[in-house]
This record gives structure tokens, C-alpha cells and sequence, in this order.
């Protein structure tokens, strides 16, 4: 059986969906591991070390996509990629599914096995293979990192004998992974941390942390779905949220927003009159951006001052700056994936669609589309 990474085509892209150290623990299963000729050029993997790790590398991208039955790559392929694959491939990367009716109808048609990393449970067993888990705390460090860089102050207190420089106050919107970790790193650098999210448990964990919960009273239940994700709000809970957070982010040098609800657009949270309201030299982080964007006046990939002095930075793939670490982890998900489901002896994937994982996140099978979700989409 043949694994295959091609590189990444998006310019954007710096992160390779199999490591050197990923291609190993695959070769050492028994599977043959294909990689495109500088899969790993931008995350300090050259080829030379995907040869020592026992995978050969590539340079017909096409014959390679036609032959393999596993294809890793970090985003969703392109339409022309896909009628060549090879049929009963099983195809993993993310897909943003539901945005990409048209891309799942393909990937049926082209009766390829399409896993999409969105879907991937959010259960014990499971957690090894979630890369948006994995993808969104290296996001949620690199904000912070991007945010210490674009700001004029520093983040820590320092008493010297010229006075007493006071912490920077960070405010972290959403409290999932990537805010967990941005309340880490700004607190690791010396920040005062406020946090605030929708879900009652979440307030808890930032609070352990060290940051100061900002508590809302929203009305009405605000509890997580069963996959621990936030449920949408109302427009008057979340009018009650955007009024309340005004204050906060007034009082704060950087504002890092990060809420999303799952298969939906980012709720938008701070409207152009709190940005207005904002310290001039403050900074707001939106790594909602991609999604819709949490904040009124985020533009995707760029980095806008008001004519107030703020800051609204919006860039994508923020993981991305941090591209070794997060295709090690990234590359990691995957190779637990395939092992997870791999029986060694047989040689075989054990595609047994009503296991709980796989009824999760195997979006195209035998020809159709086999999720309900997307089902008639
Ligand atoms: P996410 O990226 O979907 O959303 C980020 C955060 O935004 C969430 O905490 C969400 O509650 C919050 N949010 C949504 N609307 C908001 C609003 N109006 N105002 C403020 N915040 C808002 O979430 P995520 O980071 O992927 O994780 C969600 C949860 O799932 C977390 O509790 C996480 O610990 C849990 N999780 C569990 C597992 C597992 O059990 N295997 C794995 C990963 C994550």
C-alpha cells in the first residue's frame, strides 16, 4: 500500500502533511511512503532526510496522485486533482466541508474514500488524530508571539530606576484551544490576561490559567454541543455580549479574538464603535479571520490601522508561522490516523464505516457521498 504527500500548491502554505519522522513510523508499518520533491521546503525538511527516513521522493506529481491508495495533505485538492486519483483512495486532509458542496460531489464521483480532519470526532479516542486541535493551539501561541512584534509596548511589568512600566492587558475572546493557549503565552510573557467565552466551563479553565474570567449574564442556555463546541447565540444574547465586552476592550492594549461556532460564520463580536473606542497603538488579533471574522472591519491577509491608531491584523494560517512545529504535529494526527485503522499483519485499512471515528469524519465512500450531514447537499 502507497502513501503519497504531494506539496502543498497554495502559496500561502509553509506546512508539509508528513515529516521525515511521520514517513519513518509508516515505513516501519509495513506501508511504501511517496513524497513530492520539496514537500518539506518550507518547514525545514529537505528531501534528503524523507529518503533517510526510508520514503522515496517524487517528482511526477501526477503519476504518484494516480497510484497511491492514502493521499495526506494539509488542504483541501484542487477540482483538476481530483478526477486523477486513484479509485477507493482514501483521501485525508481538511476539506471545509460545509462550504465545499461541489468538492465533496467530486471526490464521490471520483469513488475516492474522502476524510475531512474538520469532522474527526472530539472524543478521548480520537484526540491523536484531531489536527485542528493540534493546528489551532500553535495558533493561538503564534498570535501572541505576532502580536508582541506588532505592538509598540511590551507585554511584562518592569520596575527600572527610570519607573515602573505597567503589564500590557490582553483580552482573549473564545476560550477554545487556541485561546487556552494565547491566555498561556500572554501570560508566560508577562501580560494581564482577561478572557471571556461562551461557555461557562471554558471561563473556568482561563481562570486556572491565571487570567481574570469576564463573566456576561447572556439568559438562556449557552452550555457546549456534545462535541464540546459552542452553540450559536441569539442577535440579542449576542447584543448583550458585544455591549458588556465594550469596556474591556477599551481598558486593553490587545484584543485577541477567537470564537467560532462549528459549520457556521464567526460570529461578529466587536463592531466598528467598540474598535473606535479602543487605545490608539492597541492591537486586535482576529483568528476568526478565515471564517468570517469576529471583528467589524478585518480584511483577510492584511493588516489595517484605523484612522484611531488601532491595529486589526487578520491573517490566515497563523499555525503556518510556526510551519516545523505544526507539521510535526500535523503530520503526527495523520500518521496516528493510518495506524489507528491499520492492521499490520493483513496489510490492510480496516474501512469499517460504522466505527465511531470513521462514521465521523468519512465524508465520501463507494461512489457517494456517506455522511449524513452532507447527505442531498
Ligand atoms: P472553536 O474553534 O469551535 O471555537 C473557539 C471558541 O469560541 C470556543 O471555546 C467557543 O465556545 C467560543 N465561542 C463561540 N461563540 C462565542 C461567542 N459568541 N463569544 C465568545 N466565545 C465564543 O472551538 P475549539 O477550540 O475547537 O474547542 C471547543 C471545545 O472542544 C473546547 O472546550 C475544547 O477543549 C474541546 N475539545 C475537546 C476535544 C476532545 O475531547 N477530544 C478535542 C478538542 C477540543
Amino acid at each position: 500500500m502507497i502513501v503519497f504527500a504531494p506539496k502543498e500548491t497554495d502559496p500561502r502554505e509553509t506546512r508539509a502533511a508528513l515529516t521525515p519522522e511521520t514517513a519513518k513510523k509508516l515505513v516501519g508499518l509495513g506501508l511504501e511512503v511517496q513524497v513530492e520533491s520539496g514537500l518539506g521546503g518550507r518547514c525545514d525538511h529537505p528531501d534528503p532526510q524523507y529518503s533517510e527516513a526510508g520514503a522515496t521522493v517524487i517528482s511526477d506529481r501526477a503519476a504518484a496522485l494516480a497510484g497511491a491508495d492514502f493521499v495526506f495533505r494539509v488542504r483541501k485538492p484542487a477540482p483538476a486533482e481530483i478526477a486523477a486519483l486513484k479509485g477507493g483512495c482514501v483521501h485525508v486532509s481538511f476539506l471545509d466541508p460545509f462550504n465545499e458542496p461541489e468538492l465533496l460531489e467530486a471526490m464521490a464521483g471520483a469513488g475516492v474514500t474522502a476524510v475531512s480532519l474538520e469532522m474527526i470526532p472530539r472524543t478521548t479516542l480520537a484526540q491523536k488524530m484531531d489536527a485542528l486541535s493540534s493546528q489551532a493551539n500553535l495558533a493561538g501561541y503564534a498570535s501572541v508571539v505576532l502580536a508582541a512584534d506588532r505592538m509598540n509596548k511590551i507585554l511584562p511589568m518592569m520596575m527600572t530606576p527610570a519607573g515602573t512600566i505597567s503589564p500590557a492587558k490582553v483580552f482573549v475572546v473564545g476560550i477554545g484551544v487556541a485561546g487556552l493557549q494565547a491566555i498561556a503565552t500572554a501570560k508566560r510573557l508577562g501580560a494581564r490576561v482577561t478572557a471571556f467565552d461562551v461557555r461557562p466551563e471554558a471561563l473556568e479553565q482561563a481562570e486556572s490559567l491565571g487570567a481574570k474570567a469576564l463573566r456576561i449574564d447572556l439568559g438562556g442556555d449557552t452550555g457546549g454541543t456534545a462535541q464540546g463546541y459552542a452553540k450559536e447565540l441569539t442577535p440579542e444574547q449576542l447584543e448583550k455580549q458585544r455591549a458588556a465586552q465594550a469596556k474591556v476592550c477599551a481598558d486593553s492594549d490587545v484584543v485577541i479574538t477567537t470564537a467560532k461556532v462549528f459549520g457556521r460564520k464567526s460570529p461578529v463580536l466587536i463592531k466598528a464603535d467598540v474598535v473606535a473606542g479602543m487605545k490608539p497603538g492597541s492591537l486586535i488579533i482576529d483568528l476568526a479571520a478565515e471564517s468570517g471574522g469576529n471583528v467589524e472591519g478585518t480584511v483577510l491577509d492584511e493588516e489595517i490601522v484605523t484612522d484611531k491608531g488601532v491595529k486589526i491584523v487578520g491573517l490566515s494560517n497563523m499555525e503556518g508561522r510556526v510551519p516545523t512545529h505544526a507539521s510535526q504535529v500535523f503530520a503526527a494526527n495523520l500518521g496516528n490516523f493510518l495506524e489507528h485503522f491499520w492492521d499490520a499483519e493483513g496489510k490492510s485499512f480496516g474501512l469499517d464505516l460504522e466505527d465511531e471515528i470513521l462514521k465521523g469524519c468519512v465524508l465520501t465512500h463507494g461512489g457517494a457521498i456517506v455522511h449524513e450531514k452532507f447527505k442531498g447537499e
